[in-house]
């Protein structure tokens, strides 16, 4: 058996963006990523209820083709999609849109089927995703906001649920170790290296509970390989693998996995990042 076919890959980082009309298209897919070793998908949903066409748009970056619900009612067809993969996804419940009881919308999602959380921090209009501000779009203050992420990372926390927080560590790090003192025991990931790398190194230093993941880094790794295999070495339980792919772009997916082999790091480190630190950040244990 050669390396490949006997290597173990979990992304922890896809974004649905697919619906009805791309069911074979996503089960093609699928399969093709199941036989190179992808074993599951971490697929964030977004849950939009109460926001028309043009507020949704603002919220979501540019560049991402969705193919599916015009108005980013996601959970369905993710489930729908999971329930058709035989487990192999994991879906995630994108919080961006949430309003409202919190903890009750949350545990309505769980129960439908989502076993992990998505959210952005989105305070202000100076995030490095260039979309709008989540107080502007709902018209709430500062305070309010936080409040509403602070619910999120309780509900999480109390029920063991992992979750991937676009966060960017050089602008926001005094709310990033506010987040972590007071959620010792949260399972997250800062994704994209936690955006400023330099920033993010301090609270990896400083807290066991925190991943992050290579998703939507390639260029920044084809550029400069070395300094990512060090970093990756450094904190070699901590980076996973994820790709930030569509769940209708498994090209990219594999693209990323040709991304890993590419650093060349020794096998061991190598497995750690395509299975062994997904395996816990998400919570699957052994050989699920
Ligand atoms: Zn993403």
């Amino acid at each position: 058996m050669n390396k490949t076919d006997s290597q173990e890959i979990i992304d922890v980082h896809c974004h649905c963006f697919a619906g009805p009309g791309q069911t074979d298209l996503v089960s093609s897919g699928l399969a093709r990523l199941r036989q190179a070793g992808v074993r599951h998908m971490a697929v964030m949903g977004l849950v939009n209820t109460g926001l028309g066409v043009q507020d949704i748009g603002k919220l979501i970056p540019e560049g991402f083709d969705n193919l599916g619900d015009p108005l980013f009612y996601e959970a369905d067809d993710l489930l729908k999609f999971n329930r058709e993969s035989a487990g192999m996804l994991f879906p995630m419940v994108d919080t961006r849109c949430l309003d409202g009881d919190v903890p009750g919308l949350l545990q309505h999602y769980v129960k439908l089927g989502f076993r992990g959380i998505k959210g952005l921090y989105l305070a202000d209009d100076g995030n490095d995703l260039n979309v709008a501000s989540i107080p502007e779009t709902f018209g709430i203050s500062l305070q309010q906001y936080q409040q509403r992420e602070w619910q999120i990372f309780a509900f999480a926390e109390a029920n063991d649920l992992p979750v991937v927080y676009h966060m960017d560590a050089s602008r926001y790090c005094d709310v990033m170790q506010a987040i972590l003192d007071d959620f010792p025991r949260l399972r997250i990931n800062f994704p994209h290296f936690g955006i400023g790398r330099k920033a993010f190194r301090k609270v990896l230093d400083r807290n066991d509970n925190v991943y992050t993941d290579i998703a939507f880094m390639a260029p920044h790794i084809r550029n400069n390989p070395e300094s990512y295999r060090d970093f990756i070495g450094y904190y070699p339980d901590r980076v996973c693998f994820g790709s930030d792919a569509l769940l209708y772009q498994p090209e990219i997916v594999l693209e990323y996995i040709e991304l890993v082999k590419s650093l060349k790091m020794p096998d061991e480190l190598e497995a750690r990042v395509l299975a062994g630190n997904p395996r816990r950040f998400l919570g699957l244990g052994q050989g699920v």
